[in-house]
């Protein structure tokens, strides 16, 4: 019997990888760019690092963690977003004793158990970046530039960037009073999940996805409108900053992002491409308060994170090619009878010395093999058949310019290497 990876799981390779090492690679130069630095933090953590930080009454602590219990009984939770394992390590190795702020970025795999779908697995892998210790809007205006220069250098031409002020503490639980009291007067149009929320978690209401519910909060007050002093005026610099990056925002007001965490400034990058459900490509904030309650020092900061399966899921939609940064050139060796191995290995070592090479380990007809690496786009094609086996020699085809090259292999190694680097 044939054995299937979980539900939600993905088992990657060809193309989809390609893809996916396009954006990791474009990610990581341009993070260089902006002076992050790389951190890796652990794929499992204990599972009130998760609790803490995104709030029990979210769907994600509730429903959606992955949550087991090691032998020694500690319970444990896979990750299921980047940044509260971030803030942990930073607390706990005292990253912030240093030049603030600190700026820092990561990839890798993240869990949610929710219902699979295209675009949204079970397993799936972030990227993210994190900036601690500073208050600054231009802070805020640097993140949102670093995810929409992210995009743009991926390829993407129409995305929208949306922004909202999610206010802090004191502004916000004023603001969610009043919003309370909206829903309790229109509770009879929304779904049963949201009369739930709105005594647990009202800001949630903005989560769900159901047209009603969407429709009944049309007019209720917005958390924009109900900013202190000083959080107004800090979203009125951001949205100043980044106006004058020229990236086109919109302010969204229903734009409340799910955790419990974030305070000011929030922002999500969205396509208009994919179907409005998962709609979202990245997305981030502020979360001034978080380093405060993982035990450090009263530290602001800010974040975002991308999701590459659905980012590159869009770029396969949109026709986006990850454009080959192949700067060596590449070239196929073809050894046409097994009885030339030991010659094949000695050219294959030369080869892979000056550009990409590989061999056809399984001998099939030199026009099958010829078709396969023109369908791989290799610039050469070197041929070891019985002519050149004997006469010590090896054919060169350019596979751009369709010229061939015999090549004595023992006194012309020069001209080869001249020919491979185009001189
Ligand atoms: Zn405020
Ligand atoms: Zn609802």
């Amino acid at each position: 019997m044939v054995l299937n990876s979980p539900r939600g799981t993905a088992d990657l390779y060809g193309k989809e990888l390609t893809y996916r090492n396009f954006i990791l690679e474009k990610s990581k130069k341009l993070f260089n760019r902006f002076c992050y630095d790389p951190i890796v933090t652990p794929a499992f953590e204990h599972t009130e690092v998760f609790s803490r930080s995104i709030g029990q009454a979210t769907d994600i602590v509730q429903k959606e963690m992955y949550t087991f219990y090691d032998k020694k009984q500690r319970s444990l939770t896979l990750r299921p977003e980047g940044t509260a394992g971030v803030v942990r390590a930073v607390v706990e190795n005292k990253l912030y004793a240093q030049n603030l702020p600190i700026k820092l970025f990561y990839a890798g795999n993240m869990f949610r158990y929710e219902r699979p779908q295209k675009g949204r697995m079970r397993e799936f892998f972030q990227l993210g970046a994190e900036a601690i210790g500073s208050a600054n809007p231009l802070m805020d205006a640097e993140m949102i530039w670093l995810i929409s220069d992210l995009f743009s250098s991926l390829g993407f031409k129409d995305l929208v960037l949306l922004i909202n002020s999610m206010g802090c503490t004191l502004c916000r639980k004023s603001y969610t009073q009043k919003f309370q009291e909206f829903l309790h007067h229109h509770q009879e149009k929304l779904c049963p999940e949201c009369r739930h929320r709105l005594d647990t978690n009202p800001l949630r209401v903005f989560d769900c996805k159901r047209q009603s519910c969407r429709h009944a909060i049309e007019d209720s007050p917005k958390i924009s409108q109900h900013l202190c002093s000083s959080c107004r005026d800090h979203f009125e610099k951001v949205r100043r900053y980044i106006k004058i990056l020229g990236i086109n925002c919109q302010i969204d007001h229903s734009l409340v992002r799910g955790f419990d965490y974030y305070s000011r400034t929030v922002f999500e990058v969205v396509s208009t491409a994919l179907d409005s459900a998962q709609n979202a490509l990245g997305g981030g904030g502020r979360y001034d308060d978080l380093v405060k309650q993982f035990g450090g020092p009263d530290l602001p900061a800010i974040g975002f994170a991308i999701g590459l399966d659905r980012t590159s899921l869009l770029m396969q939609q949109l026709g986006i090619k990850p454009s080959a940064s192949r700067e060596l050139k590449s070239l196929y060796l073809i050894s046409m009878d097994q009885q030339y191995s030991e010659y094949l290995l000695e050219l294959l070592q030369f080869f892979r010395k000056e550009c990409i090479c590989d061999t056809n380990f399984n001998i099939k007809n030199i026009s099958k093999e010829l078709k396969w690496a023109q369908k791989h786009h290799y610039d050469f094609v070197a041929i070891i058949g019985e002519e050149e086996f004997k006469n010590c020699r090896v054919s060169i085809k350019d596979m751009q310019k369709f010229k061939q090259h015999a090549f004595d292999w023992k006194n012309e190694k020069d001209t080869i290497l001249a020919l491979l680097r185009g001189n």
